[in-house]
């Protein structure tokens, strides 16, 4: 009985009837897709791309080098070295995260007490010189600056919903 089944559905292109009618059913419905890179999908405020490291308004840095994101970071991606300024307070001297290391996990961000460490929204970047997986300080800084207007309203949408 099987093999009469098997044989009739193989005879009459049962699948491919089968596949027609899927392909009928969605071919008059909204596309979902999109003409990438010319069309963009939507972003959450908690979209996990390039780090940045952020600034007070005043100009002042907010990573007051307590290591939680280096400590926390699973793949080991970032290193630190701090010393204390002048004034007392206690800076970085070094920030570097491994783009080659990173999971995008969040974790850095998550874990830091003063907003600094941040991942933005850019996902569109490439490398074309070797040592350039390293986002250095002055390179992270010079990210959060450019984007700061956009993190700082990430944030606050973000804060929001918790
Ligand atoms: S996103 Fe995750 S893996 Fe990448 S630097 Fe931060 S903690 Fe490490
Ligand atoms: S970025 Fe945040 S968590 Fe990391 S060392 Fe600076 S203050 Fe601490």
């Amino acid at each position: 009985m099987t093999a009469i089944r098997d044989f009739l559905r193989t005879f009459l292109l049962w699948e491919l009837l089968l596949g027609l009618k899927l392909t009928g059913r969605n071919l008059f419905r909204r596309k979902v897709t999109i003409q990438y890179p010319e069309e963009k999908a939507p972003q959450s405020p908690r979209f996990r791309g390039l780090h940045a490291l952020r600034r007070y308004p005043n100009g002042e840095e907010r990573c007051i080098a307590c290591k939680l994101c280096e400590a926390v970071c699973p793949a080991l991606a970032i290193t630190i070295e701090s010393e204390e300024r002048e004034d007392g307070q206690r800076r970085t001297t070094r920030y570097d995260i491994d783009l080659f290391k990173c999971i995008y996990c969040g974790f850095c961000e998550e874990s830091c007490p003063v907003d600094s460490i941040v991942e933005t929204r850019i996902h569109e970047y490439h490398m074309e010189n070797r040592g350039e997986n390293i986002m250095t300080k002055d390179r992270l800084l010079a990210v959060g600056d450019q984007y700061e207007k956009q993190l700082a309203a990430d944030r606050a949408a973000d804060a929001r919903y918790r």
